[in-house]
């Protein structure tokens, strides 16, 4: 048998990426030294800030893998998130806090999903149960994705034990939750490396709202005019992907991290799903969504069931 591979979702987040460090790290000190953290595509500018901070190489990148290998996913349970050869592979573990969509198994897996704001928090709890030590670099890499999966707490999705295991792990990292976490955040807001493409990749989900053939794409900033300046660029590349896709419908969400809106830009034949929504109106293709930061609590569900 080759390594056991542990991965995130495609178009990984910090989530994604901390945690694939964070179980491989949890199976080698339970004895399961032939593990590796992998990842399913670049590295995001967040996630960089957090690597760079702690000294850390990101996971191995991979694109598939082959038949037969032992994998454990973290962060996702979607076969549209996941490697598409995940049907001749062998599901080891999952440890997830998404809703299930799909995924079938040939054999009996270990299977955690609960319904908290990041993958970090139950992490922390897999340690504690199995009486291992969490130390400072660990500590780092989970509370980074729970800054990054609520916001530093500010997000809809985010619960009362997120709150309490953040705080706990900051302490065991020490950091200050606020400076570093702005950091972070912030770090996560540069644009200015990528193409209009790659912006339009960041962070994309592929969606059924119904029948509704959907993306939506969330990018952070602290400064939506900022982002908005690009918007006849984007608006292309939207309608590009809409064609090469043959979507109905793409969501762009430009997301303000310091005041917790998102300007959203829709295109495709389905952009009025987002006004019945939000009882918003679209002027020139966008409107301000107040207080909508959360795609997984805020967008999906809302959209799903005005589809
Ligand atoms: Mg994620
Ligand atoms: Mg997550
Ligand atoms: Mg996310």
């Amino acid at each position: 048998m080759g390594k056991v591979l542990v991965f995130g979702h495609k178009n990984p987040d910090t989530d994604s990426i901390t945690s694939s460090l964070v179980i491989a790290n949890l199976e080698r000190k339970l004895g399961n030294n032939d593990v590796e953290a992998c990842r399913l595509g670049n590295v995001n500018k967040e996630t960089e800030y957090v690597l760079n901070y702690l000294k850390l190489e990101a996971p191995t990148l991979i694109n598939d893998v082959e038949d037969g290998t032992e994998v454990i996913l973290v962060d996702h349970n979607s076969p549209e998130e996941t490697v598409s050869n995940i049907n001749n592979a062998k599901i080891l573990k999952i440890v997830d806090h998404h809703r299930l969509c799909g995924l079938v198994t040939d054999t009996p897996l270990y299977f955690r999903a609960e319904p908290v704001g990041c993958t970090g928090t139950i992490m922390y709890k897999l340690y504690k149960e199995n009486g291992i030590e969490i130390d400072k670099k660990i500590a780092t890499l989970m509370v980074s994705a729970i800054i990054s999966d609520t916001l530093l707490f500010k997000s809809p999705t985010c619960t009362e034990l997120d709150k309490k295991v953040g705080i706990e792990l900051s302490r065991i990292a020490e950091i200050d939750l606020e400076k570093y976490g702005m950091e972070m955040l912030k770090a996560g807001t540069d644009l200015s490396s990528f193409s209009i493409d790659e912006i339009l990749n960041l962070d994309a989900k592929e969606t059924l709202l119904k029948s509704v053939k959907t993306v939506i794409n969330q990018v952070n900033t602290a400064s939506i005019p900022e982002v908005m300046k690009m918007k006849d660029d984007l608006e292309r590349g939207m309608n590009k992907i809409i064609n090469e896709k043959g979507l109905d419908l793409f969501v762009l969400l430009i997301t303000d991290i310091v005041n917790s809106n998102s300007q959203v830009i829709a295109l495709g034949k389905n952009a009025d799903l987002v006004e019945k929504s939000y009882g918003v109106k679209l002027e020139d293709n966008t409107a301000l969504l107040k207080g909508v930061v959360s795609r997984k609590k805020q967008v999906i569900p809302i959209m799903t069931e005005n589809a």
